[in-house]
């Protein structure tokens, strides 16, 4: 056999075990065997030498085109494997297009955002605007400025949390009430006549219990201009309750003390729950208490920038979670901010 022979069924021989070739690690295989430095072409290359000199260059030449062809056919391999490895992939991945799709799961409301709504919405009806108001706070607004003198007995029951701060710079505090968003709306507007509505978060030192939270929502609604009176007051209470309760609601004013209001009342409705017959709910008294009310107090509107001889308004105060415990039910306040599933997914 001539060695031109010898290279052809070489040639042949490589091609076929080529084209039965199924992975990539059979093709590096292949690959070693036929090109690599100990491969057949390789060494039968070595026996080059050995031809007569007349014969090298067409042997040589033949040689060049065996190489080329294997090169050629070994890449087309890599792309068919590589192919293939992709249509696999794709097949794999396939998706059924039958099956029905995954439910996407639905938040809800949380008990106090449904309230805030409600009494947004309510207060917006009657001629309020949404006024949002810092919860971190100066000691300055948060008690001074609202009639708070620093050594006044109120203080206590409306302890918060304190920033410690270089000395000589203003006491910070976490807000105890929304009350200091009064001074912020008033500073704004005054002396135009001011009419606001202030939600949000406020923070006391509390030991937490059912009935008491460290975090809370509050809301202030707070109107001053040049005729208000406290039938102003009661009328917007009024309007207020029918709106949040349902016809029929009354309101009550039991005289009380803040110091930020001159008169100052603590506000009740007629329960929603017995209509004012007496149930558990209200404690068999017809009356539910759920905040607090007053005119503004002349040293909180001058501190506003508003001349109490001219500008007189009211103020009040109270809280979603105190009204959503009443009409869920809730007996526990601490569920509130629990982050339980099986809580929060009672309220719509
Ligand atoms: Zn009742």
């Amino acid at each position: 056999m001539t060695m031109i022979e010898e290279l052809n069924d070489l040639e042949a021989q490589a091609a076929r075990a080529l084209a039965n070739i199924k992975n990539q690690s059979e093709l590096a295989e292949w690959k070693s065997a036929h090109l690599g430095k100990q491969g057949t072409l390789t060494r039968l290359s070595k026996l080059l030498g050995t031809l007569p000199a007349e014969q090298r260059p067409l042997v040589g030449q033949k040689f060049n085109t065996a190489r080329q062809k294997l090169e050629q056919a070994l890449s087309e391999s890599e792309e068919r494997l590589k192919h293939a490895a992709r249509m696999d992939e794709l097949e794999a991945e396939q998706v059924d297009v039958t099956l029905p799709g995954r439910a996407t799961a639905v938040g809800r409301l949380h008990p106090s955002t449904i309230v805030i709504r409600n009494v947004v919405e309510t207060f917006a009806e009657m001629g309020f605007q949404v006024w949002d108001s810092p919860e971190v706070e100066t000691d300055e607004y948060n008690y001074e400025l609202l009639n708070f003198q620093p050594d006044h007995p109120a203080r206590d029951m409306q302890d918060t949390f304190y920033v410690e701060m270089p000395p000589g710079s203003p006491q910070v505090v976490l807000r105890s009430h929304t009350s200091p968003g009064q001074i912020h709306a008033m500073r704004r507007y005054a002396p135009e006549p001011v009419r606001v509505l202030l939600p949000g978060k406020c923070y006391r030192m509390e030991q937490v219990t059912a009935r008491s939270e460290m975090m809370f929502y509050q809301f202030e609604f707070l109107a001053v201009g040049r005729t208000i009176t406290m039938g102003d007051l009661k009328g917007t209470l009024d309007g207020m309750a029918t709106r949040l309760f349902g016809a029929g609601t009354q309101v009550r004013l039991r005289p009380s003390y803040f110091p930020f209001t001159e008169p100052s009342a603590e506000l009740d409705i007629s329960c929603f729950v017995c209509k004012g017959a007496g149930c558990r709910i209200c404690k068999y008294s017809g009356w539910l208490e759920i905040g607090g009310c007053g005119m503004v107090h002349p040293i909180v509107l001058r501190n506003g920038g508003y001349d109490p001889e001219t500008f007189s308004g009211f103020a009040g105060g109270f809280g979603p979670e105190r009204i959503a415990i009443l009409q869920y039910g809730i007996d526990d306040i601490r569920w509130f901010f629990s982050d339980d599933e099986r809580f929060l997914q009672q309220f719509n």
